[in-house]
């Protein structure tokens, strides 16, 4: 049924002449049309595009849902596995009412992605393809490493943590920032079946310390320092401090295998715990550089990771290692439409999921040159992220829409200056990338040549669940557009009953893909309670989405952040949207606060763009862009100017802080362990009574 929809909707959008030609294998030049909103990848573009078109998209996804056990197989079939998964290359109950939530794919299989992510691309003849490109804080700091390079690497910490008697299925914190070493450390985990839990090397001391008491490691694997920007964090004092107090809840770690980072800091000046510390530069390379697989069951855990807490409480994910490994792996290749030469950089911290799939795993699996960029993109200029892009001539670059407002906001100058010729597809994931964002990424920092591809997922799902590939669809500024091969989106209302057509509702996904998590850890209760009981019979995302009348997707923001103005249900990402249009403002967040006529009323959080001072005028006029764009009834009754707005460590807007400062409840904020800089709450709790 839900096939026959999307093709139905999705293979002649509608209003557009210009796209009759869709059935022909060859998209129209790039333009974007005013009155459509289509964004067509060029010719050749398509052309030389894996999924060139929409009808081959179709294709494919006609039989990666009417027979996903058989599309996914032969694409597993193309990786190693020691033994070959069971009869079933599937088996699911995603029904809360049919018993507990089960998800497993290739069950019976067994594999190991680090030997899939190396041995196998070295043995294919690959072994000196760099497989890293290392781009320090500073110009001109940067390394390398080949495949073989790497996998000797990761062969010396895999030996040495078998050495300490790190075993299958044992926990290993990494705390470090974006050094080499830090996807080293987590294939060497993989290597010998340990489980990695990347903790977000900004996140303090007591966060920290919970997640090591969450998953008591077996040891714990940071640096002494680093530096972002002109700033140096000293890592290993925060690992301390961690280590300290998760003692203190009875889970001690024996081991701080300890990075010196010989640029941010002399490894004299370090505190040091002996017996406990030791020295990676001391000790690694001693170790032999070939290490035996451990070989693993597809359903054998591979990591466990927080999501960014931009709701509430990090929840801790599950995910296992055979399908998320085909998962990852296919999600790369098509929405990046990578081949070979492709020199990709995805901006993310490997602290995220972004970083396990699409810095680590992902690429790598591909066989692909993958750069890690230890600094920040606004030092020593803001022009730093296109500095990097011409002198490895990145032809994918992947980063997030807090980043796009942030570099538009300085001026196209800094983008200008650089070639950036090398760019080739353009990738967006996070947030709701609003249309005036994209459209600055696609025209300025793409030339208007590259398609982007705004990937919506999540840490649950493993890789990309909705996705453009390029090359393939037409675009729509802001629209993430259809689903990925295997993935079968729903949008229910209230009663949790399937919306047809154009309509807008909850997100939901029926049936698994092979990246899902299996569980939350150690509570998988609570897995079933958040995921699957809203809706039975589906994967809830806690996201709110549109599908307009060609079928694209359109990603409103979180469902408990929705708006109802008297009686109208507003996206939060629509409504900042408009302001951001707004050529002055630079930023925007909406939350609902108590209204005594409307139920609810809007109140909006704006950034400005530098230099531009706050007035009556200008509120006036964000309003109007508000009015114009979708409706009277939608106008903010208060725009609170806000020097900048509270983020989570991955960049993500927390609206529920915002919607505590807009209601004055202040002695509510919640759990605020995530946010990146708790002076911009003091901050705005301080004008809020301007
Ligand atoms: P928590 O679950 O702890 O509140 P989080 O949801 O921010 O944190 P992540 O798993 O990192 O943690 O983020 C996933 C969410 O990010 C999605 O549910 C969605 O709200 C948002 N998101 C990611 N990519 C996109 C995108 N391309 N378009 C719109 N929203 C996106
Ligand atoms: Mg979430």
């Amino acid at each position: 049924n839900y096939l026959r929809h999307v093709e139905s909707l999705a293979v002649l959008p509608s209003g557009a002449g210009k796209i009759s030609h869709l059935n022909a294998v060859i998209l129209g030049e790039a333009l974007a049309s005013e009155e459509n909103d289509l964004v067509f990848p060029s010719e050749e573009f398509s052309r030389q595009a894996l999924v060139p078109s929409p009808m081959k998209y179709m294709e494919m996804y006609r039989r990666s849902i009417e027979d996903p056990a058989g599309f996914w197989s032969e694409i597993a079939s193309e990786f190693y596995w020691k033994q070959k998964w069971g009869t079933t290359v599937y088996s699911e109950n995603l029904d809360v009412r049919k018993g507990p939530i089960k998800i497993e794919w290739f069950k019976g299989g067994i594999t190991n992605i680090c030997y899939n992510a190396l041995d196998r691309n070295i043995e294919a003849g690959n072994g000196d393809k760099i497989a890293i490109y290392w781009e320090g804080n500073d110009l001109g700091q940067d390394g390398s490493l080949t495949y073989s390079s790497l996998l000797e690497k990761v062969c010396q910490l895999a030996n040495y943590l078998k050495d300490i008697g790190v075993r299958k299925g044992d926990a290993v914190v990494i705390y470090l920032p974006m050094l080499m070493e830090l996807p080293i450390a987590m294939l060497a985990c993989a290597r010998i079946g340990a489980i990695h839990s990347v903790v977000f090397a900004g996140f303090s001391a007591d966060s920290l310390a919970q997640r090591i008491v969450d998953c008591k490691p077996k040891a714990v694997i940071t640096c002494n320092a680093v530096r972002r920007g002109p700033k140096v964090i000293h890592l290993k004092d925060i690992v301390d401090d961690a280590l300290a107090e998760s003692a203190k809840s009875g889970v001690s770690v024996d081991v701080c295998l300890t990075y010196e980072n010989q640029s941010a800091m002399n490894r004299h000046d370090t505190k040091w715990q002996k017996g406990r510390d030791i020295w990676w530069q001391d000790t690694i390379p001693e170790y032999p550089t070939t290490c035996e697989i451990e070989w693993v069951d597809a359903e054998d855990p591979l990591f466990l990771l927080y999501t960014s807490g931009s709701t509430g409480k990090p929840k801790g994910v599950l995910h296992t290692t055979g399908g998320y490994m085909i998962y990852t792996a296919t999600t790369f290749k098509y929405a990046f439409d990578y081949k070979p030469p492709d020199i990709y950089w995805c901006t993310a911290d490997c602290g995220w999921i972004t970083g396990h799939s699409y810095v680590t795993y992902g690429p790598l699996l591909n066989g692909a040159t993958v750069i890690v960029f230890e600094g920040v993109p606004s030092y020593p200029d803001p022009g730093r992220c296109w500095n990097i892009v011409d002198k490895y001539k990145v032809t994918l670059f992947y980063t997030a829409p807090t980043l796009v407002r942030s570099l538009m906001r300085e001026g196209d100058e800094y983008v200008t200056r650089y070639s950036r010729k090398s760019l080739r597809v353009l990738g967006s994931v996070g947030e709701p990338i609003n249309p005036s964002a994209w459209r600055w990424f696609f025209n300025i920092v793409g030339d208007s040549r590259c398609p982007i591809s705004d990937t919506w997922w999540q840490t649950e799902t493993g890789g990309f669940l909705i996705t453009p590939l390029p090359g393939a669809w037409p675009q729509k500024p802001g629209s993430a557009t259809f689903p990925f091969f295997g993935v079968q989106p729903v949008i229910v209302d209230e009663k949790g009953a399937e919306i047809e057509g154009e309509c807008s509702g909850y997100l939901c996904i029926k049936s698994s893909w092979p990246g899902a998590f299996r569980t939350l850890y150690g509570d998988h209760e609570r897995y079933e309670t958040t995921y699957f009981k809203p809706f039975p019979g589906y994967y809830f995302s806690g996201d709110g989405c549109s599908r307009d009348k060609d079928g694209y997707h359109w990603l409103t923001g979180r469902v408990d952040d929705v708006i109802n103005v008297s009686g109208h249900r507003i996206g939060t990402a629509e409504v900042e949207s408009a302001l951001v249009s707004h050529p002055q403002c630079a930023e925007a967040a909406v939350v609902g606060v108590e209204h005594e006529v409307k139920g609810q009323g809007i109140y909006a959080f704006v950034t400005l763009v530098d230099g531009v001072p706050y007035s009556e005028e200008l509120r006036k006029s964000l309003t109007l862009a508000v009015r114009k764009q979708i409706g009277p009834f939608a106008a903010p009754d208060k725009i609170h100017w806000a020097p900048g707005l509270p983020k989570t460590r991955s960049g993500k807007i927390m609206r529920r802080i915002l919607r505590k400062i807009a209601s004055r409840q202040l002695d509510e904020l919640g759990d605020t362990s995530t946010l990146a800089d708790p002076n911009v709450v003091d901050q705005l709790i301080a004008l809020s009574d301007c």
